[in-house]
């Protein structure tokens, strides 16, 4: 069976597994899905040279990749990924959020990285084929979803590096997640990094490539070597200014009930321009919360923190939602967000969120992406 998508004319052969996992196996899986580990019967690739554009668009079997060890992205990390999720709602159909504004980003990383653009429709057609036929693999725990991860690879032979990569491999792969840090809205201690920055101006930051993470595990791991859950990045001029927090933006709550109101940093371009942060800046002011773009000094967050004038900070990002910061620790010293516990903006949020993405609540910017 091919089934053609109009607008790009990129087609996708379906070939269904005969060796799905056995059902009684997927719904031990489902019942305590552990984020990223396990994945579903099936895949999408399709593939980009040169000379022919994207072709051989497939649904097939999940499975592994035969690579020559000269291919490119293993030498020179030409990469690029998404992360989006399918909820099963509580009124029974299946649903994406925003997945086109994951297609667009995935465009701009791709414009970064020297990649082909893949059409939009094309991306979130991969991401409607492979739901549909793994639907059975969306859990129904409260706060559960199936993470959707599609990426893209260098998969040219050859070690030259006069111009990038003439062949490319996109694929989508699908893994039932329940939480992404365990205990809900459990507030998480973050290090913030003396010695290490994520993305200086000109560089990669703002797009969405391995590299970026590759670089970063040092960082994370020095936060735990500091007793600390998660990193916190300055930027790479002045080591002054908050960034991100892992994978994550963060954002700082101030005042309190029809006074609060939440700040992220802008995006000066070393910042990943995350589809959760968009939705928070434009849902908040809906719910009396006053939200704006700016910056935030390292200083400036414990003085805050000390006066008061902070009453909370979240970090944000698909995987984990909304993430409560209780701790902060850098080598100047240590000190709390509050009492360290969650807030009641942060908690609203999350709910508020949550409630549009499950459907408990409506949708008036159109985001929910209905698929089956
Ligand atoms: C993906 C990502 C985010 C969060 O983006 P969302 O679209 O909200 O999931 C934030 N920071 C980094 C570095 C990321 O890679």
């Amino acid at each position: 069976m091919t089934t053609t998508s109009p607008a790009s004319e990129i087609a996708f052969d379906v070939l269904v597994s005969d060796h799905p996992r056995p059902a009684a196996d997927r719904a031990e899986i489902l019942a305590a899905p552990k984020f990223g580990s396990v994945f579903t019967d099936h895949m999408v690739t399709l593939r980009w040279s040169a000379d022919r554009g994207w072709h051989d668009g497939r649904l097939e079997p999940y499975g592994p990749f035969t690579l020559d060890p000269g291919t490119s992205v293993f030498h020179y990390a030409q990469e690029i990924f998404e992360g989006l999720k399918a909820y099963r709602q509580h009124g029974g159909a299946i649903v994406a959020f925003r997945p086109q504004a994951n297609a667009a980003r995935f465009g701009s990383s791709a414009r970064r990285m020297a990649m082909p653009q893949l059409p939009g429709d094309a991306f979130v057609r991969a991401i409607e084929l492979l739901v549909s036929q793994d639907r059975a693999w969306v859990p129904d725990g409260e706060g559960h979803s199936l993470y959707l991860r599609p990426f893209m690879i260098a998969t040219q032979t050859g070690l030259g590096i006069n111009q990038p990569s003439q062949q490319y491999l996109f694929a989508l792969i699908a893994s039932p997640a329940a939480a992404y840090f365990s205990g809900g809205a459990r507030p998480v201690s973050v290090w913030i990094s003396p010695e290490y920055t994520r993305a200086a101006p000109g560089g990669t930051g703002e797009a969405k490539c391995g590299g970026n993470y590759g670089g970063a595990f040092a960082g994370q791991q020095q936060a735990i070597a500091n007793g600390c859950d998660q990193v916190v990045w300055l930027d790479a001029v002045e080591r002054r200014w908050i960034e991100e927090m892992g994978g994550m933006n963060l954002f700082f709550v101030s005042g309190s009930g029809s006074s609060a109101s939440i700040m992220t940093p802008a995006l000066t371009g070393t910042m990943l321009p995350g589809i959760t942060r968009d939705s928070l800046l434009t849902l908040a002011p809906g719910l009396g919360i006053k939200a704006e773009e700016g910056r935030i000094s390292v200083d400036e967050w414990r003085a805050g923190c000390a006066s008061g004038e902070i009453s909370e900070v979240f970090a944000c990002g698909t995987a984990a939602v909304i993430t409560p910061v209780g701790k902060v620790k850098s080598p100047a010293g240590e000190w709390l967000v509050g009492d360290g516990s969650p807030g009641p903006v942060t908690l609203r949020l999350r709910e508020e969120l949550l409630g549009l993405q499950y459907g408990d609540r409506p949708d008036p910017h159109g985001w929910i992406h209905k698929i089956c």
